[in-house]
């Protein structure tokens, strides 16, 4: 806007619509986002409408217009150059939960590009990124023309945001955070997909993630959360669906940082323990849904048999090593594990750290049989964990009662959107 031409609303009175109920137009709204991308609209005035969204809610066409809007507000990834379609994957968080290392070289091995741009850590799930530079050497902070380059080579690419793509969601994400405005579906929802949508996807999984080690516990809150995105990247032109699937226990045998990417290897390699057969199986259907909606095969059941081959076949790991080395990795790690980046003095997060656990949720164990190996680089770092471990698990002598699916519901775009007319929230 130049200093002579008049802003088109006054924030206040935008802040007293949606306080007093009212929905935003998605003109708005865009007006909003771009004063919170340029600090042109003071942080008490963003505040107070976060808040006023909280307590009211976002109707989902608030939801797709602060989306769109957000992705809209920086620099935008365009792969068309790639010659390739683009899809995706992006998850809401787990215990263990690791599939992005796997379905992304799934997906390019299958013929797609995935330019992936992930998250850190957040509250007790761990992060795509943190877990890659567990590897000596692997960049994540790349400029656009560097993701490409490393796209164009390898299929596939994982990278952290940068300061322009999406700045609105970084000021918004920010002031949420100490606002007390983070959990509520429509914020959460514009909030992911405007990354996501940002990267220029012609298609998009979601593994939204539900159970006791999960963002969502309640599976209500899953479930809307995973129609109101797939209804909200639809209207915004990107092919989606979201998969509910269960966070009832940590995913694969590992949960950690460089722990983790071993575990990815060793299914790569075809040498996974039988504990890691939930990742393999979840990896499976995840990139079987990115190989069909991305047009690579007729439905989602080819899509999985099409990833199976791929990982049997070893093109899978190939696609892995290569965008390891062209991210700056030192790709001898993944033959041995030593070498894997050992924490400095004082660093928060050992990224040494890790568990393994040696049985699944039912399993049958005998008494004296190790249930977990802990990793540390210190001794006196276990002692917490050992303690926190021991509380979470109970032995039964009867099996265990009810089979808990690992994809239990899938939201496409039909049945998303009704889902959101019949759900009052
Ligand atoms: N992750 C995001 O990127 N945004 C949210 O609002 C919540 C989780």
């Amino acid at each position: 806007m130049s200093a002579t031409q008049a802003a088109p609303f006054h924030m206040v009175d935008l802040i007293l619509k949606k306080r007093d109920g009212g929905s935003l137009t998605a003109r708005e709204i865009g007006f909003i986002v771009k004063g919170a991308a340029n600090e042109s609209i003071p942080v008490e005035q963003l505040a107070a409408w976060l808040m006023a969204s909280w307590l009211n809610g976002l109707s989902i066409e608030e939801t797709r217009a602060l989306a769109v809007a957000m992705r809209d507000s920086g620099e935008k990834f365009d792969p068309s150059r790639l010659g390739k379609v683009a899809v995706d994957k992006h998850s809401t968080g787990g215990v263990g939960d690791k599939t992005s290392f796997l379905v992304a070289p799934l997906a390019a091995a299958c013929g797609l590009a995935v330019p992936m741009i992930s998250g850190r850590a957040l509250g007790h799930t761990g992060g795509t990124l943190d877990k890659l530079e567990s590897i000596p050497g692997f960049r994540t902070a790349l400029t656009l023309q560097e993701f490409e380059a490393v796209l164009q080579r390898c299929g596939a690419a994982i990278i952290s945001q940068t300061s322009s793509v999406v700045p609105a969601d970084r000021v918004l994400y920010a002031l949420r955070d100490c606002t007390g405005t983070v959990e509520k579906p429509g914020l959460i929802a514009a909030s992911i997909l405007s990354k996501k949508l940002a990267a220029g996807l012609d298609a998009l999984v979601l593994d939204v993630k539900t159970g006791s080690g999960s963002f969502l516990r309640k599976r209500a809150d899953a479930e809307y959360l995973g129609a109101l995105m797939v209804a909200t990247a639809e209207a915004a032109g990107t092919k989606t669906v979201a998969l509910l699937t269960d966070m009832g226990q940590p995913l694969g045998r590992t949960a950690g940082n460089w722990i983790e990417i071993a575990e990815c290897v060793a299914l790569m390699r075809g040498q996974a323990a039988e504990a890691s057969s939930d990742l393999r199986e979840l990896s499976l259907h995840l990139a079987g849904w990115m190989i069909h909606l991305g047009g690579k095969e007729e439905t989602a059941e080819k899509g999985y048999k099409a990833a199976a081959n791929a990982l049997e076949d070893g093109s899978t790991l190939k696609v892995f090593s290569e965008m390891i080395a062209a991210q700056g990795g030192d790709i001898s790690v993944l033959d041995d594990q030593k070498g894997f980046h050992k924490p400095g003095a004082g660093e928060p997060v050992d990224p040494h750290a890790g568990i393994e656990f040696h049985a699944k949720r039912g399993a049958r164990v005998e008494k004296g049989q190790p249930f977990a190996t802990l990793y540390a680089t210190s001794t006196a770092r276990l002692e917490e964990p050992i303690a926190r471990i021991k509380k979470a698990i109970a032995f039964s002598e009867e099996p265990s009662a009810d089979e808990i699916p690992l994809v239990s519901h899938i939201f496409t775009r039909e049945n998303a959107e009704a889902f959101l007319r019949d759900t009052v929230r």
